[in-house]
């Protein structure tokens, strides 16, 4: 699939997930904070109507000052005995055959202003609910069966008017919050997910110029391989001897390749992190010197000078076989890029609580752009130069990896007067 169209599509892909998680907590915190409201502004209201529901069902003796039977058998309101029990904000409304039948001690002007074009709702027995009485007054209301007649109701009454609106508008602004909401939430998704996408746009980069150098890289030694081999093809009676420039040659590049195909792989298993470690307890400037031994008679067969001060006098917890290439690595670049008489120096020590690893030689250095991308995979200061040594730009990519599976860091620095410093830093065990 075209690349960009792959990055725009993951890129939408993570926009709609991010825009729906926010949706949904923005919708899970509304619905709560807005149901919270809603029962916190009725619960007085409900705790009324359920007091006097309740005082009701028990005769009206519950109450203070209220020992006579409520309601009474001669009307719904005792008029001069005891106490009228209710609260003031309950209207009580006396249902019989379908229609009220205490209008008169509930106020005409109230019941012909409110009630009377009302009906008895029998969903409204034993629970409480919301009636809306001529379309825009609110009530909470709870009904009880009559005990004095049969098919006869009392529905208690509380006006919700002002909690309505107050809930009218809080679902307004809560509306009005989730449009801005949603819309805040499709750019902060936007640029969220631009941002999710840049590592992946830039590893995906990496690993397409990876492959591609790797199929240049690879071409080079098996176009050699080829022609060469197509040229002894043509010459069959000659003897070997006659044609060993070009077997050896073959034979290099063969060699060369089997190393690049094992760099490539160790890089490959870095990147997915397959590769697990084997550390070990390792005293590290006893381990060095073991490994630069071989490299100090090649050294002085190539009349140059290989010196070690290892004062580290430190313990590494670390994989002797990873420690172990990332010293081949440095040491092998330090004699290839060195010339007769130059000095190559190995040093360990600790500081600041840290150890250290430093390869130096006075060769011929490194420039100032090739100081910041000397690590970067393929990567050679002199291509021509580095394929005679046998070189494909891998080294110091392994090199770089070896140290920060172990948590440290590797720098590359100028030498004074000439030549590369490679300063590793490892934490202590
Ligand atoms: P190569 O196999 O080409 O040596 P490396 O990754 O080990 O690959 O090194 C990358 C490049 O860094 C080399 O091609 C060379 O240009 C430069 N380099 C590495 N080590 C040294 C050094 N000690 N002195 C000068 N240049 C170096």
């Amino acid at each position: 699939m075209n690349k960009n169209k792959v990055i725009r599509s993951q890129q939408l892909r993570f926009m709609v997930y991010t825009l729906i998680a926010f949706t949904m907590l923005f919708g899970i915190f509304g619905t709560i904070i807005f149901g919270q409201i809603k029962a916190t502004l009725y619960a007085k209201t409900d705790s009324d109507l359920l007091a006097s529901k309740r005082m009701l069902e028990s005769g009206g003796a519950a109450v203070e000052g209220g020992n006579e039977p409520f309601p009474d058998k001669y009307g719904f309101i005792p008029r001069s005995k005891g106490r009228w029990p209710l609260t003031p904000r309950v209207i009580p409304l006396l249902w019989s055959d379908g229609k009220i039948a205490n209008a008169q001690q509930i106020g005409f002007i109230v019941y012909n202003h409110y009630f009377s074009d009302m009906t008895f709702n029998p969903s409204t027995i034993g629970v409480i609910s919301n009636v809306t009485v001529q379309g825009k007054y609110h009530f909470r209301t709870v009904s009880i069966p009559y005990p004095e007649a049969d098919g006869a109701y009392v529905q208690l009454l509380i006006n919700v008017d002002s909690e309505q609106n107050l809930i009218d508008n809080f679902r307004r602004i809560i509306i009005l919050c989730s449009a801005v909401f949603i819309f805040l939430s499709i750019s902060a998704s936007y640029i969220l997910s631009r941002k999710m996408m840049k590592p992946i746009i830039r590893s995906w980069e990496k690993q397409v110029e990876f492959v591609e150098n790797a199929s240049h890289e690879l071409r080079t030694p098996l176009t050699i391989i080829q022609n060469k081999l197509e040229l002894l093809q043509t010459m069959p009676e000659k003897r070997i001897i006659d044609t060993f420039e070009n077997i050896a040659l073959s034979l290099s590049e063969t060699r060369r390749l089997s190393r690049m195909t094992s760099d490539l792989l160790t890089l490959a298993r870095a990147d997915s992190t397959e590769t697990q470690l084997e550390k070990q307890t390792i005293e590290l400037d006893e381990f060095v010197d073991k490994v630069c031994s071989p490299y100090k008679e090649i050294a002085e067969l190539s009349e140059k000078r290989m010196w070690l001060s290892l004062n580290s006098g430190t313990r590494l917890n670390a994989d002797p076989g990873r420690l172990h290439q990332l010293l081949v690595i440095l040491l092998d670049n330090a004699l290839k890029y060195t010339g007769e008489h130059d000095s190559i120096g190995i040093s360990t020590y600790v500081k600041e609580n840290k150890t250290f690893i430093e390869v130096s030689d006075t060769g011929i250095g490194i420039s100032e752009e090739g100081l910041s991308r000397i690590f970067d995979r393929f990567y050679r200061e002199d291509r021509a130069r580095s394929r005679e040594q046998g070189g494909s730009g891998l080294g110091l990519s392994i090199a770089q990896w070896i140290v920060h599976s172990h948590h440290g860091t590797i720098q590359a620095l100028h030498n004074e007067p000439k030549g590369v410093i490679f300063r590793i830093r490892l934490p202590k065990q």
